[in-house]
């Protein structure tokens, strides 16, 4: 149960208001012996048509006695002058009583959720933080609907069942013990008798608890595929009409939601009935019980005939609880399925951090060197990159070709640290990467990545990201050389229109041209450039890569292309093949030299 050792800690901030629903929990239990004593008392003077009031025991009150007291003061309290003036005094007192127990209970309730919603939000930013933290790799061997699952229905369920069974476990045992006294004080022969039911219905519930908890991990688990099959339809939504994917899609999903109703009517079955079972059970116990000493309890061995109706009263105040009790342990269960999940993936390591003792990286100024640089993405597969040693100056522009899959994403990803190299080093102006502050290394990159990516945010904060201080005149001319601005002209709201709100109506070009902008915009000593031009005709293409030439003065560019035809004039490329570098060197001199390289000008010229 450390997962509830960790709960306890986010509710620390919250203090007063827990200490507000004990509080009130305590007004609750003593309003609720009150509202039932009185009714015994009631009871009781409406068998008999009048009040009588015991006498006070005499000397010191201790537990012998402290019943007669209590009587005595009950009594003596809503008898008055005539039985049909007791008879509302007493109808006033209960409705009183009663009232004031469930106000307790609301106030008690109010504030044990608004201790959840509290908790529920921190985790969810905390979820959020670490998830932002995490390595690229993380995410790319997860499902993202596993990840929204977690953060939204695993935290709700999390905070929903320890709330509840938070504010049980304060209330609940203590109106237990309190009820437990008085019948004790009443007859401690028939409440041993009665206490027999509490181990067989903790029985009846531990066994139905343990599978509870399997069950409800399994529902959860089931609910995140429905998530992510909702999300990747909705994503693809395109190739789903253009295949005419609809009836797959829809079998998809609702098998998806077949299993996971499968599994969540099977837990709410088991869920439901813990509480009824429990309820049977103990009342078929207490039965038991007063079938086979009832007459002696009647005799008045155990109980006098007066004792008994409070006992009876005082037995169900104490069931009540014991009952809601019992769902604590099954709440527990459920919730702790849930906060497995959701700290697994909040304590789950990321392997890329910035070292103690890391400097600042503050620009590019000798040499950005690879030595034996490997990397395999994950065990047992073939490596991505083999043996790579490479040295690269300032202000060079380095051009990465080779077939696809040859490496050239994963060599341009590794120099940010999206992924570190699993064997080899990487090296700035003579130190090792990871020797630098992490984001001001990543500071020294622009990034066009091969997959655009777009936020739903205006074009401008688009192309400033980030950082909203940027001044329009430059986001201007980044856009302009990007060849952005005149489509953005045209947008309804120019710079101000919501890509969101436009939707899919950007061309892939015009997608590109704003992601283009983004990373010239940051104004960044070197440029990685995957792919930048491969949703643009080759004019606009050709346009962009000269504008490359005059913002790539003074800066080192790294451009990963299949587009030969466009770096015919570079004076340095480095050609790739299943990971490895098999050439470097100028156009004309690779065309001599490289086979390879021969080879895929060749295609792409006679394309
Ligand atoms: P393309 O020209 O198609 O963009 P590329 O040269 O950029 O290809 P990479 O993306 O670097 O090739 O991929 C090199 C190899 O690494 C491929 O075999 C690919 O399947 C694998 N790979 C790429 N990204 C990942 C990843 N995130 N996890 C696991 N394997 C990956
Ligand atoms: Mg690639």
């Amino acid at each position: 149960m450390t997962f509830l050792i960790r709960y306890i800690h986010y509710l620390r901030p919250h203090w007063l208001r827990v200490l507000g629903t004990v509080l009130a929990s305590l007004l609750f239990v003593a309003f609720s012996g009150v509202s039932y004593w009185l009714a015994a008392d009631f009871i009781q003077s409406l068998l008999r048509e009048q009040m009588i009031v015991p006498p006070m025991p005499e000397g010191a009150i201790g537990l012998h006695n402290f019943i007669d007291a209590l009587k005595h003061l009950s009594a003596s309290f809503l008898a008055a002058d005539t039985p049909s003036n007791t008879l509302k005094r007493a109808i006033l007192f209960i409705v009183a009583a009663f009232l004031f127990k469930n106000l307790a209970l609301y106030l008690q309730t109010i504030l044990a959720a608004s201790v959840e919603q509290r908790v529920a939000k921190q985790m969810r930013d905390e979820l959020y933080e670490r998830l932002l933290k995490q390595d690229l790799a993380f995410f790319h061997a997860r499902k993202s609907g596993d990840l929204v699952s977690a953060a939204v229905n695993d935290v709700n369920q999390l905070n929903a069942g320890l709330a509840d069974s938070f504010s049980k476990l304060i209330r609940d045992p203590i109106t237990a013990i309190l009820f437990l006294i008085l019948l004790l004080a009443i007859s401690w022969q028939m409440t041993l008798a009665a206490l027999l039911i509490a181990p067989l219905t903790s029985g009846v519930v531990t066994l139905a608890g343990m599978s509870l908890k399997r069950k409800s991990k399994r529902t959860q688990e089931k609910l995140a595929v429905v998530t992510s099959r909702l999300n990747d339809a909705l994503y693809g939504m395109r190739i789903v009409q253009a295949y005419g994917a609809q009836p797959y899609e829809r079998e998809r999903f609702t098998s998806a939601t077949n299993d996971h109703f499968r599994q969540a009517i099977g837990k709410e079955r088991l869920r439901r009935v813990i509480s009824p079972l429990n309820e049977v059970v103990g009342i078929v116990v207490v039965a038991g019980i007063l079938f086979v000493v009832g007459g002696r309890a009647l005799g008045g061995q155990w109980i006098s005939t007066d004792d008994f109706i409070r006992f009876m009263l005082m037995l169900m105040g104490m069931l009540n609880p014991i009952v809601s009790l019992s769902n604590v342990q099954s709440n527990l269960k459920v919730a702790e399925g849930a906060a497995e999940r959701v700290f697994d993936l909040m304590d789950e390591e990321h392997h890329i951090r910035q070292l103690p003792g890391a400097v600042a990286a503050s620009g590019f100024k000798q040499e950005l060197r690879l030595e034996h640089v490997g990397l395999t993405y994950s065990e047992g597969r073939e490596a991505a990159l083999v043996d790579v040693s490479v040295s690269i100056k300032p202000g060079e522009r380095v051009v990465l070709v080779g077939r696809s899959g040859s490496g050239k994403s994963t060599l341009l990803n590794m120099l940010p640290r999206f992924y570190d190299p699993s064997t080899g080093t990487i090296s700035l102006d003579g130190r090792k990467l990871t020797d630098y502050e992490l984001a001001s290394l990543r500071n020294l990159f622009g990034f066009v990545t091969q997959e655009i990516i777009l936020f739903n945010d205006s074009v401008k904060a688009n192309i400033c990201y980030n950082d909203v201080t940027i001044p329009d005149e430059k986001i201007h001319r980044a856009a302009q050389l990007a060849q952005a601005e005149p489509f953005i002209l045209d947008l309804p709201e120019g710079y101000d229109t919501n890509l969101g709100d436009l939707g899919d109506r950007l061309s892939g070009g015009q997608r590109q041209r704003i992601s283009i902008a983004r990373a010239l915009l940051k104004d960044p000593p070197i440029l990685l450039l995957d792919e930048p031009t491969s949703a643009l005709d080759s004019d606009v293409a050709e346009e962009i890569l000269e504008s490359l030439d005059v913002i790539g003065k003074g800066r080192t560019v790294l451009l990963a292309t299949h587009r030969l035809s466009s770096i015919a004039g570079a004076e340095r490329i480095l050609v790739f093949d299943h990971g490895r570098l098999v050439a470097d060197g100028s156009h004309a001199e690779l065309m001599k030299t490289s086979k390879l390289y021969a080879e895929l000008c060749e295609k792409e010229f006679t394309v």
